[in-house]
């Protein structure tokens, strides 16, 4: 699938040369929540005065080439309106409802003028469900909870600021149809397959602990439920349905970003 043909550094070095052109040059400070190890913000500290990127990872942290500051979204260790620009990508979608309300209330306030933020774009969130072999639950693989599926979605969350520019970019790829899903996972009951990095966000269960079931599952699915489907792995399975019922589906691009700008007060003089 085409999301995951697209490798890490590719993607990396797209969303930051992007982000770099579209920040406005009356910035002279800014603050990225959720930095990761800088990929995008340490490109970014040649041409703004101050740049600060903010992680719940320490580990993460050490890669910043700015000054990293150690945090979590919902409680921003700044003083109201400190920065020109806070950025946040690809965070929002993680986020568990309390989280987000308590986030996007923080990066409204220390924000001064702008936001930006980028989320991925109309993302299908149950195409990449897995299934804990341990626990049974399941959960999307990425642990993104939400989807959105219009600027208007996302804008709403920030009621302090309006859009003042919005992006679609990124590789496009066509999403899965709801049928395909429906018939993949409610009626052959076949769930993304588990990678090296997975980690159950419900009961902390680890992929090495699951190696041999998964390939035995792989050959006892196909055998106690559909013959004919032996030979066939559970990605295999999972690319026939996707060329079936995906043909009609457009590609479109992978990610959102969007560009708001705090409301203007009007001071009214009596
Ligand atoms: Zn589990």
């Amino acid at each position: 699938m085409l999301w995951e043909q697209y490798g890490r550094d590719e993607y990396y070095s797209e969303r930051a040369s992007f982000v770099k052109n579209i920040i406005p040059d009356d910035v002279n400070s800014l603050l990225d929540v959720g930095a990761g190890k800088g990929e995008i913000i340490n490109n970014l500290t040649e041409n703004i005065d101050t740049v600060m990127g903010l992680d719940i990872s320490e580990e993460a942290l050490k890669y910043l080439n700015c000054k990293a500051v150690l945090g979590s979204i919902e409680n921003l260790p700044f003083d109201d309106k400190s920065f020109d620009l806070v950025m946040c990508m690809e965070v929002l979608e993680h986020l568990p409802i309390k989280s987000l309300s308590l986030g996007v209330h923080e990066l409204q306030r220390v924000a001064k003028n702008y936001l930006l933020i980028s989320v991925p774009f109309n993302e299908n969130i149950d195409a990449r469900k897995v299934r804990c072999p341990r626990c049974k639950m399941i959960f999307n693989i990425d642990t993104h909870f939400r989807n959105f599926q219009t600027e208007r979605e996302l804008c709403q969350l920030f009621p302090d600021f309006q859009l003042n520019k919005k992006w679609l970019c990124g590789p496009s790829y066509r999403r899965p149809s709801r049928v395909q899903l429906f018939i993949q996972q409610k009626i052959l009951n076949i769930y993304y397959p588990l990678d090296h990095y997975f980690v159950c966000i419900f009961c902390g269960a680890k992929y090495s602990e699951f190696e041999s079931i998964t390939s035995n599952e792989r050959t006892s699915f196909a055998k106690n439920r559909f013959g004919l489907l032996r030979s066939l792995s559970r990605l295999r399975i999972f690319e026939m349905l996707f060329k079936l019922f995906s043909f009609l589906k457009k590609n479109e691009a992978c990610w959102m970003f969007v560009l708001l700008r705090r409301n203007e007060i009007i001071k009214i003089n009596h």
